[in-house]
């Protein structure tokens, strides 16, 4: 195993762990874990583009390296169907083109990616029945049934000759698990008596130090909400892909004598998924918004996409009015219940669409008036809990931001880990039992999807946009003759700066001559076209304050 950009050698003997994306921040979930010649690949995740990259779908993690080694990959395995660990497979699947591991649920999600991608039948996806043993040789596998806010989530035991390392993926105990299977705590018990080398682990909610209510508990609180509202209409918005909260919502609901209408593409999406893959048992087909205009008010009950904000969900539509003719009306008397936590990021678009709601006469709710949510990460309580079963030798946090990973590092060591090592991606970690240590960097990066294509996230395209939307743009078009003399006058168009009547836009073509009224025959075009930006560039930012993206377009006779 060789990096020949930076030298790397990793010893053959030595079972290493590189996190590609997710050590470092939430989202972007990319893991690869090397043994023996051999690399075994875990997750392949999207991560969130925020705010500052406009037009940016979302980001996804540079694989090069897997690229580099995808001849020595023996698969991917997907821990769970969240967008941040299987979001990114469809798009880098030419850099592994090796078995993708899933359950059964993930594997519907994973088909549409495939099929959009036109890859359906060129990717090997082997479905995973719960609980399975794959031999991956140097790898042998074991997935360990969990909870989470997603069905079907797993932790991985990956067994070697150097030990075993359990690989949690996202999750937490719940003990009365709605939907699927509980978490395999006998299991988990018998690999922490056969012994754990290390246990790499989600942060996220480091942070909270007792165990959440359950689902159970949502489930009770949702129709005690929905039963105290029992006029207007009522919305509720949750993540698509939080099938158990679905589930809760349309049980709640029928206690009320209401009806469940789904809106948004993602939601029709994931419930088609469930169903295919056996969740949503005993549940009726959920209404059309067709169907639900039929009925009154107070006997519908809309679950609806959008609650972290996002422009193009159906939550958002329904502000911006532009629905279909079947779709509702937010009114006065109407309830908005945001059952969903806030993405760190989000809290400006989410804060701007409860506004939008509240102007029109709507009432929002939220988990700061009830129970209407709960976490589907581990708090310190549940992460403590693990640590006592598995007794690992060195704990790895990864799935948080810096703040998140420092106190899980603190913590393991209170917890009894002898190791506690803190790995940014990119970074080489050598799991050895007596002296684990970061032994190189490997190639890493972050790439922005953008449309349809895949740039680097400094990318020219990116930063000229990024420039676009805070200062505009302004494209000069000048005609010169053979004695570069100007041609009529300099055509000058702005986009988001200034008003095309505005004097501004006379005053800038009177600059732009006046400045070429001092070329020469000999100036050359680069010089040329250098003096017309400088002129357009200073008058813009006097006059504007902006520093708005310039382009001149010269014409030389
Ligand atoms: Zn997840």
């Amino acid at each position: 195993m060789e990096n020949k950009k930076n030298e790397l050698i990793i010893p053959k003997d030595s079972l290493v762990f590189i996190p590609l994306g997710g050590a470092t921040e939430i989202g972007m979930n990319c893991y690869l874990y090397g043994y023996e010649g051999k690399w075994l690949a875990v997750d392949c995740g999207i991560g969130f583009p925020g705010e500052g990259l406009p037009g940016v779908d979302c980001l996804l993690p540079d694989t090069t390296f897997i690229a580099e080694h995808k001849k020595d990959l023996v698969g991917l395995i997907i821990t769970h169907a969240h967008e941040d660990h299987i979001g990114a497979v469809a798009r880098l699947w030419e850099d592994y083109q090796c078995p993708i591991y899933v359950t059964p649920f993930a594997s519907e999600i994973l088909r549409n990616k495939l099929q959009e991608e036109g890859l359906l039948k060129r990717a090997d996806v082997q479905i995973i029945e719960k609980a399975s043993l794959i031999d991956l040789n140097p790898f042998q596998v074991e997935f360990i049934s969990m909870t989470h806010s997603i069905p079907e989530p797993n932790s991985l035991a990956i067994r070697t000759k150097k030990g075993t390392i359990v690989h949690t993926g996202d999750w937490k105990f719940e003990k009365n698990s709605l939907i699927g299977e509980k978490p395999d705590i006998k299991l988990l018990k018998e690999i922490g008596k056969e012994g754990v080398l290390a246990l790499v682990s989600d942060s996220t909610s480091v942070f909270d130090e007792v165990h959440a209510e359950s689902e159970e508990d949502v489930r009770e609180s949702l129709k005690k909400v929905f039963k105290e509202h029992p006029y207007g209409k009522l919305f509720v918005t949750c993540f698509a892909s939080n099938v158990v909260r679905v589930e809760s919502i349309y049980h709640a609901a029928k206690e009320s004598g209401r009806k469940v209408c789904l809106m948004g593409r993602s939601l029709w999406r994931i419930d088609d998924a469930a169903r295919n893959s056996g969740y949503m048992q005993g549940i009726p087909e959920f209404l059309s918004e067709r169907e639900a205009s039929e009925l009154p008010s107070e006997k519908v009950l809309y679950i609806c996409t959008g609650s972290q904000g996002e422009p193009y969900s159906a939550l958002s539509k329904l502000v911006q009015k532009r629905t279909n003719a079947f779709a509702p009306e937010v009114r006065e008397g109407d309830f908005i219940i945001f059952s969903s936590r806030i993405i760190p990021g989000n809290e400006k678009e989410i804060a701007l669409l409860q506004k939008k709601l509240v102007a029109k006469g709507a009432q929002i709710i939220t988990e700061r008036d009830y129970l209407v949510h709960v976490s589907g990460h581990p708090s310190q309580e549940d992460m403590k809990k693990l640590y006592q079963m598995l007794m690992p030798t060195i704990s790895i946090p990864v799935h948080g931001e810096a703040l998140h990973l420092a106190e899980h590092i603190q913590l393991s060591r209170k917890w009894g880990a002898k190791f506690s090592i803190g790995i940014q991606d990119g970074e080489v970690l050598d799991i050895d039992e007596e002296a684990p240590e970061i032994i190189g960097e490997v190639p890493v990066g972050i790439l922005a999807m953008d449309g349809k294509k895949i740039v680097p996230l400094n990318a020219d395209v990116i930063r000229q946009r990024r420039k676009m939307v805070s200062g505009g743009s302004c494209v000069v078009t000048v005609v010169l003759d053979k004695e570069r003399h100007l041609i009529g006058e300099a055509q000058v168009s702005s986009f988001g700066l200034l008003d095309e009547e505005a004097k501004e836009m006379e005053e800038l073509k009177a600059l732009i001559s006046k400045e070429l009224e001092g070329i020469s025959k000999k100036t050359s075009k680069e010089s040329i076209n250098e003096k017309i930006r400088l002129v357009v560039r200073r008058y813009l930012n006097r006059n504007t304050g902006k520093k708005p993206l310039i382009e001149v377009h010269l014409v030389c006779l």
